[in-house]
């Protein structure tokens, strides 16, 4: 019999996960066996209704048994893929049978909306942002959202720096501001002065590019102003020389700071004073500064932390930022929410009207005028949404500061564990290439990159980890060769166990 109650919906899935469990740590491995390669079921729509328990067998022996452990190992280093804590899970699987459309603020019908600014405002105490900039629903500009991930928050945060910048140049020359949103790109540039918006940078994570162009600035409109010899740290004088030049070159800028590049776990800022005089710059120019730390910006929960100096280098990375003016996080990587959860952050509330205004529809009105929490229609970039928010709030409520920080340290504990194994082996090289084993280690955060010395065992060398079928990474390529790439970001993970198995599975390969 099909059930009908949610209690016997619940059932069922255990029924199915007894029949069918998933792939977890120590039980079995990280990737499944084979994969057919064109299911044969994927073109046969039944004409009419399966019997649920058919369809049942169907999930059970075509699809479940061929899905990765990607987040329920701790050994899958892949990505930064993050785990699912049990608090979230739980929250997670309300979200679903509660089904809220988190979409239109109607705070007298459900507390959907209100529940989602409290997530938000606790993560912004977890990440030590100065609550008068960023805090939402109060009476300050702080503002954001729930996204589908990181790619999504990247994609507000330029679009919000395209309205700043445009916008201010348009007031710049004629005395008038003007909002791209409302009256499009070409004519608010064209008023501007302005022939080219950059995208100004340090090895941005892909998706900068992405969003580039999807707000109409365009993938090459990403330039780089590394520092000479050095692939991250942003050469503040290079942009206060194009900055000044802005003008002239009928250009507009927008600054996207990589907080956690994603193949080192490194930073492209290095201290508060360094980040005041970017801001300085930015502020005098009329730059936007929106910062990518979709993992990275999860190293602010060490800054009040006692043993902070051991993370003097990552702290380092992410003070100052909450000088900037749009952040992104993400919360399925290493706040171990499920997929998907990306957040937004901005000092900027009204640009997110100006930037997602949702037209005009008398029906989604929320009737309240007043409220200090802005309707999500306006400030993002879908209209009906899952609600996201329940599982970071369960999750926050659950573990709080205490446990989100317990959990980061175990993550860059094996790090740093795996660097200093890796720097002293002799098969293995630790990247990016660093003076001493001491200086490798203070810089590593939850990524560790590294190749095989011999270059036909490194060629082959990511195949084979995967192999092992014990631990998983993700191939890359680091100064034009294959590189290997671990990234820890389960909750689950334990020093000893997993170090002494991926250690052992290194080991075997070399
Ligand atoms: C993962 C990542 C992204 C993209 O995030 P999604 O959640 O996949 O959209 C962007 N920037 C950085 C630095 C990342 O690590």
């Amino acid at each position: 019999m099909d059930p009908k109650s949610i209690n016997e919906i619940l059932d069922t899935v255990r029924g199915i996960l007894k029949s069918t469990p998933p792939v977890a740590r120590d039980t079995s491995t990280i990737l499944p066996k084979s994969i057919p390669a064109l299911p044969r079921w994927s073109t046969d729509l039944p004409e009419g209704p399966l019997p649920l328990q058919r369809s049942i067998e169907r999930l059970t022996t075509d699809v479940l048994p061929y899905l990765n452990a990607s987040s329920l190992s701790a050994r899958y280093y892949g990505f930064v893929t993050g785990g699912v804590t049990p608090a979230a899970l739980i929250a997670d699987i309300l979200t679903s049978i509660y089904d809220q459309n988190v979409g239109v603020h109607l705070p007298s019908e459900t507390i959907a909306t209100i529940v989602e600014v409290a997530a938000l405002n606790m993560l912004i105490d977890l990440l030590n942002l100065p609550k008068q900039d960023w805090e939402i629903g109060a009476a300050g500009n702080g503002g954001g959202t729930f996204t589908t991930g990181a790619t999504a928050s990247n994609v507000l945060g330029l679009g919000l720096g395209r309205e700043y910048v445009l916008s201010e140049a348009a007031r710049r020359a004629t005395g008038k501001a003007m909002s791209v949103g409302e009256h499009g790109i070409l004519a608010v540039a064209q008023a501007a002065q302005v022939d080219q918006v950059k995208v100004l940078s340090t090895l941005p994570h892909s998706s900068i590019a992405k969003a580039a162009a999807l707000v109409g600035l365009g993938r090459s409109s990403i330039v780089s102003i590394a520092k000479e010899g050095s692939f991250l740290a942003i050469d503040v004088e290079l942009l206060q020389s194009l900055a000044e030049d802005a003008e002239a070159q009928r250009t507009a800028y927008i600054l996207a700071i990589s907080a956690g590049e994603v193949n080192t776990g490194h930073f492209a800022s290095s201290s508060i004073p360094m980040v005041r005089k970017v801001r300085d710059i930015c502020n005098k120019h009329g730059i936007w500064i929106h910062v990518d730390g979709a993992f990275g910006l999860f190293a602010r929960i060490l800054m009040g932390h006692p043993q902070a100096r051991e993370y003097a280098e990552l702290t380092d990375g992410v003070q100052g930022l909450e000088l900037a003016d749009s952040i992104t996080a993400d919360g399925h990587k290493l706040l171990n929410v499920p997929y998907d959860c990306g957040i937004f952050f901005t000092r900027h509330k009204h640009l997110s009207v100006d930037t997602c205004m949702n037209g005009n529809a008398a029906y989604l009105s929320s009737g309240t005028t007043a409220s200090l929490i802005q309707s999500p229609l306006n400030i993002g970039i879908e209209n009906s949404r899952r609600f996201r928010a329940l599982p970071v709030y369960h999750s926050l409520l659950a573990y709080g500061r205490g446990g989100y920080t317990d959990m980061l340290i175990r993550q860059i504990t094996l790090a740093r564990r795996f660097a200093g194994w890796i720097w002293e082996h002799d098969k293995y090289e630790l990247l990016p290439t660093s003076t001493s084993k001491e200086e490798a280690i203070s810089r590593t955060f939850v990524i560790v990159l590294f190749r095989a010395r011999d270059e036909q065992v490194n060629v082959q060398l990511v195949q084979k980890i995967k192999e092992s079928g014990k631990i998983y990474v993700s191939g890359t390529v680091w100064d034009g060769k294959p590189a290997a790439r671990i990234a820890i970001s389960n909750w689950q993970v334990d020093v000893e166990v997993d170090g002494l198995v991926t250690e052992q599975v290194l080991d075997s390969l070399v």
